[in-house]
């Protein structure tokens, strides 16, 4: 039976856009009726995105210090949690730690520094690995992430052979109080539009789970469209202990598959990515997200662990997938060993259940 998000998948392919109300629905549409939702999502993807995942690799080039009071990251002023803490790697440290996820298959790397935003002289440091990366591997895209950016930060960037330029707008500006005292919304959005002034692409997202609304939620995501996002990271929130959202828990798999679909109909030509925490609450369904989505990080995050590399490229391959910059050199299918058994009925040993 064809559902109303069915028309409207054909409308955007169509060139039709979702409204707020409909990307609303989208979110309060029930659990028995959200594969079917996947399916539709999954059309507009292979629409505009084929069968192609972008695989991005994270390096964190400074890890926790920050002055700033973001409530849910693990690198806040005062954060107890139990995550690395150190300054600026070299920049041949930072090169190795790149080469690993490229020659894993990322086609863009993402370097990454805590803090409110960089110094003229960390731009220059970052600078220089950028130029050392492009050089080496003029094929794989870099993307900076270093915070709110100064006059001339951007075009400094850029000229070192940024491609892009993160900065995640995170929640809705009616929301953005409850999570971060220390800055504002509005600088936010500034940094994204003078990344996109100085040729940089926005790579800009949100995170689930913090306390918002679903009203909330369709906001920040039309506000992802209006500064004009061409990449779009969707977070969901790991509740670091010692942080102030440490035990919220709001979300449900099928609860984050409507959210990624949300986001999907709202921007169907972005590269939408299922990112940070998506092991954690998708769960056993993020085959589902990658239907929707057209991008991942690959292992590890900012401060936490990620699945195995590898699990994720199997994944990638297991869905028919293939990954973006590869051709279709995307590693064939191998099957996994057969174990016989040795536990539960028959032996001594405590049974598998
Ligand atoms: S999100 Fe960025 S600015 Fe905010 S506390 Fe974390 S590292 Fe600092």
């Amino acid at each position: 039976m064809q559902q109303w998000f069915d028309q409207l998948a054909d409308d955007i392919i169509d060139g039709g856009a979702a409204t707020v109300d409909q990307a609303r629905a989208i979110l309060e549409v029930d659990d028995d009726l959200t594969f079917a939702l996947v399916s539709a999502a999954g059309r507009i993807r292979r629409h505009f995105h084929g069968r192609e995942v972008k695989v991005n690799y994270l390096v964190n080039l400074k890890s926790g210090k920050c002055p700033e009071d973001c409530f849910y990251c693990s690198q806040r002023l005062g954060s107890t949690a139990d995550i690395l803490r150190y300054t600026w790697l070299s920049n041949d440290e930072a090169m190795r730690a790149a080469e690993a996820g490229i020659s894993a298959g990322a086609r863009r790397v993402c370097l990454v520094a805590s803090g409110k935003g960089p110094s003229n002289r960390d731009v220059d440091r970052v600078g220089q690995l950028i130029g050392a990366l492009k050089e080496e591997h003029p094929d794989v895209e870099v993307c900076a992430c270093l915070g709110i950016l100064k006059d001339g930060q951007a075009e400094a960037l850029s000229h070192a052979g940024a491609d892009a330029y993160n900065h995640n707008l995170n929640t809705a500006e009616s929301h953005y109080d409850s999570i971060c005292t220390t800055h504002e919304y509005e600088d936010r959005r500034r940094t994204v539009q003078h990344a996109r002034e100085h040729g940089l692409s926005a790579c800009s997202g949100l995170i689930a789970g913090m306390g918002e609304t679903h009203e909330q939620l369709v906001e920040v995501a039309f506000s992802l469209l209006e500064i004009g996002a061409d990449s779009v990271p969707v977070n969901f929130l790991m509740p670091f202990d010692g942080t102030p959202l440490s035990g919220h828990d709001e979300l449900t798999p099928l609860e984050c598959l409507r959210i990624l679909a949300m986001v999907r109909f709202v921007t169907p030509r972005a590269d939408v990515r299922v990112a940070g925490g998506r092991e954690q609450h998708l769960r056993s369904l993020q085959p589902l997200g990658l239907e929707i989505c057209n991008s991942l990080f690959l292992g590890d995050y900012l401060t936490s662990e990620g699945q195995e590399g590898q699990a994720d490229l199997d994944m990638i391959r297991d869905c028919g997938f293939t990954v973006w910059g590869s051709g279709d050199a995307t590693a064939a299918a191998t099957l996994p060993p057969t174990h016989p058994r040795t536990r539960g009925a028959g032996t001594p040993a405590p049974a598998n259940a």
